[in-house]
Formats: C-alpha cells, structure tokens, sequence
C-alpha cells in the first residue's frame, strides 16, 4: 500500500517547467498576470492564457478556477488567490487552507492524478513562510487522506528557506 508520505514530494525549483498534470498559480483576484509565478506562468503560457483568465472574471480569494495551459508542459493551471498577510486576525490561515482544499477538489474533479503547488501567499501576500507551510502540508496530507486522487503533490519552492520550512512540515507531522 502507498503510505501518504510518499505522495508529498518538495523540491526546490521552477515551477512553469513541471511535466506535471497541472501546476497551480498563485494568482491575484483580478486576472491581469503579474508578478511572482503569476508573471512566470502567464510569460511561459502566452497570451492565449491571460484571455481565458480574463473569461473567468476574477477569483475570490480561497477559491480555485481551472484554465488550460497553453504552451506551458502541463495539462492544466489551477489558479487560487491566497490571501494578504494582515497580522493573522483576517482569517488568512482559513483562506490559505481553503486554496489548497479548493485547487484540490478541482484536481480531484478532473482526474488529475499529479498537481505541483507553489508556496502561495508567501511572495507579494507576506504570508510568513513557516506558518504557510505548516497550513499547506496538513492541508493536503488531510485530502490525501481522503481522496484517491491527486496520487502525488509536489510543493514547489523558488527558495532555499521555504524549502526548509516544507521539509520541517511534513516531518513533524510524520515524526510527531
Ligand atoms: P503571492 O502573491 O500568493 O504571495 P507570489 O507569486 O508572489 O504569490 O509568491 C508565492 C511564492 O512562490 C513565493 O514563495 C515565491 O518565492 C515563489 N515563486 C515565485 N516564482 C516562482 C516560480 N517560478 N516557481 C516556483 N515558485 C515561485
């Protein structure tokens, strides 16, 4: 049997570049592309992409919405918007929890069987690192559970301390 912990992968990289069923964006309510992996992902898919973003007016933050991918080399983006980093009063922990439940249940409903997440809310949003890996990792290891599909989720960092703090995550939840 395949024990949870091998369907979590974290590795340090970019994210546009994942042969992966789908690659989730760390998007912005309105679908205008900007920076961080929103701009990465809208850069590496072309313009085609922005178009059927535009079709979908919008995200609301803790929420998900499924595109194709365009020239990008996976099947699908899943784009979710995590909320603003306010102090931790504003329900940012819920909302992030919500966009890693949310892009999930999208993967789930369209057989996805690999799906790579960034560490969203942690660039612009300010999210602290630690704390948003913490929400991420029990997050999807609750849907794995739960779920036969996704079959494996890679946490995708761009850096090397937010790589640790994935790492610390998992095996705490794993060691105890
Ligand atoms: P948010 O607005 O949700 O904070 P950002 O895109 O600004 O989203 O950043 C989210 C996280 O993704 C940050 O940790 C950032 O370092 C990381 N990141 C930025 N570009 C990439 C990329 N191309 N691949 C993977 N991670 C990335």
């Amino acid at each position: 049997m395949v024990q949870i912990s091998d369907k979590i992968r974290i590795i340090q990289g970019d994210i546009v570049k994942l042969e992966v069923d789908a690659v989730v964006n760390a998007a912005n309510t309105t679908p205008l592309g900007g920076g961080g992996v929103d701009g990465a992902i809208h850069r590496a898919a072309g313009p085609e992409l922005l178009e059927e973003c535009r079709d979908l007016k919008g995200c609301v933050t803790g929420e998900a919405k499924i595109t194709k991918v365009y020239l990008l080399p996976a099947k699908w983006v899943i784009h979710t918007v995590g909320p603003i980093w306010q102090g931790g009063q504003k329900g940012e922990d819920y909302l992030l929890a919500s966009c890693y439940r949310k892009s999930l249940e999208l993967a789930r409903e369209h057989i996805i069987k690999t799906i790579a997440f960034p560490a969203i809310s942690t660039g612009a949003y300010n999210f602290p690192s630690k704390r948003a890996a913490g929400i991420a990792v029990s997050e999807i290891i609750k849907f794995l559970q739960e779920n036969e599909l996704p079959e494996r989720v890679i946490l995708v960092s761009f850096n090397k301390e937010t790589y640790q703090h994935l790492q610390q995550a998992l095996s705490e939840i794993f060691v105890g």
